[in-house]
């Protein structure tokens, strides 16, 4: 039997999700919201995922026919015929939303905009997919909170414990964001520690780790510099390091100097040559040459596509929160092989 996923919030994460839900053969979309009518409506149109309103009044409705759109009505409508709504409503509208769902009965999934508190439980693949089996609710972390766990995950689950400081150099908006800065500055996160790092805890309790933030004027993508310290006897170098990344899913360990990719416009370069929708790069880009385990101090860079590292995440939150597949890496594989399908990549 299909799962029937409703998308709230039409926007850079929720359009991507939407695709993502459509190459699985588990799942379908039964309709996404829009919250009037505008250039975003004709691709829900394109696609043939049926358009419905934000909200519930009759005159935000009418208003989609008058620009020619057919909208199936508001987001009651929509959560009535969906086991699962994932919300891509920008950041902190999630109690306003949450009520909503909690209303239709049905089961939802929030974004990293929204806090942990929201839901009390938190998503990444690799790191607690058993956790959200069958729950209710949760949050699939944000864009940097999933490179993290993507990278450190697999190095706690090989030593035990590790203690992680890491600094975001963060993309000042996304491309298609014209109101966000700074355009000619570097912008200190002056909350310090930032909320980051802090916030793998909530997937993966184990590790202990601090960040920082800088924004700086780039669209394309987050780095993050990474200083991990593993504990006495982890019995790991740099090559086996290179080698447990290379066996983890959805990270790409490339060599800068010898591709010729040192920095994030070549990364991003080399993602549109995948073939992805918008040229996105679900995997994290980790620099082979950038990384160097020194004693027990582990160093390394890592590049991170804002808009799409959470993409693949969300649909296996929606098989977690389902209860159909228990198997994170049954999961992982499912979705990605998939996507590849749905763009001969
Ligand atoms: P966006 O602004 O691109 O899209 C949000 C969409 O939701 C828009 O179409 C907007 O019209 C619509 N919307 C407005 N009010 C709404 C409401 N009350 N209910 C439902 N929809 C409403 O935002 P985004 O970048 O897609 O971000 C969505 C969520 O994903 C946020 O929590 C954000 O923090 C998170 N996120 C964003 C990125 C990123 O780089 N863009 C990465 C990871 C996670």
């Amino acid at each position: 039997m299909s799962i029937k996923v409703a998308i709230n919030g039409f926007g850079t994460i929720g359009k991507r999700v939407a695709d993502a839900v459509d190459a699985q053969d588990d799942m379908e979309v039964v309709g996404v919201t829009k919250t009037g009518p505008s250039f975003g409506c004709d691709l829900a149109v394109k696609k043939g995922f049926p358009l419905y309103c934000t909200f519930d009044d009759e005159d935000r409705i009418a208003r989609f026919a008058e620009q020619g759109y057919e909208c199936h009505g508001g987001l009651s409508a929509l959560l009535a015929i969906a086991d699962v709504v994932v919300d891509c409503s920008p950041g902190k509208l999630g109690a306003e939303n949450l009520a909503k769902y909690k209303q239709a009965d049905i089961k939802y999934m929030f974004q990293g905009g929204e806090k942990h508190a929201l839901t009390g439980l938190s998503y990444t693949s690799s790191a607690n997919h058993a956790e959200n089996l069958n729950a209710q609710g949760t949050r699939v972390v944000s864009c940097n909170t999933t490179g993290l766990s993507r990278t450190l995950v697999p190095l706690y689950e090989h030593c035990g414990s590790l203690k992680v400081e890491c600094t975001m150099v963060r993309r000042a908006a996304d491309p298609g964001d014209s109101k966000k800065g700074p355009i000619n500055a570097i912008k200190p996160v002056l909350k310090v520690p930032s909320h980051h790092g802090p916030d793998v805890i909530t997937v993966k309790p184990e590790i202990e780790i601090n960040s920082l933030a800088v924004a700086v004027p780039t669209t394309i993508m987050h780095l993050h510099t990474i200083i991990a310290d593993l504990p006495d006897g982890h019995g790991l170098s740099t090559e086996s390091i290179l080698e447990m990344w290379s066996n983890t899913p959805r990270v790409i360990i490339m060599h800068g100097e010898d591709n010729r990719i040192t920095t994030t416009a070549e990364v991003m370069e080399m993602a549109r040559d995948i073939g992805r929708k918008w040229g996105d790069l679900h995997e994290i880009f980790v620099w082979e040459d950038g990384v160097n385990l020194i004693g027990n101090r582990l160093y390394y860079f890592q590049a991170i596509h804002q808009e799409s590292d959470v993409i693949p995440e969300n649909v296996d939150c929606i098989r977690a929160l389902m209860g159909t597949e228990p198997d994170w890496r049954a999961s992982v594989a499912k979705t990605d092989a998939a996507i590849s399908a749905y763009y001969n990549c």
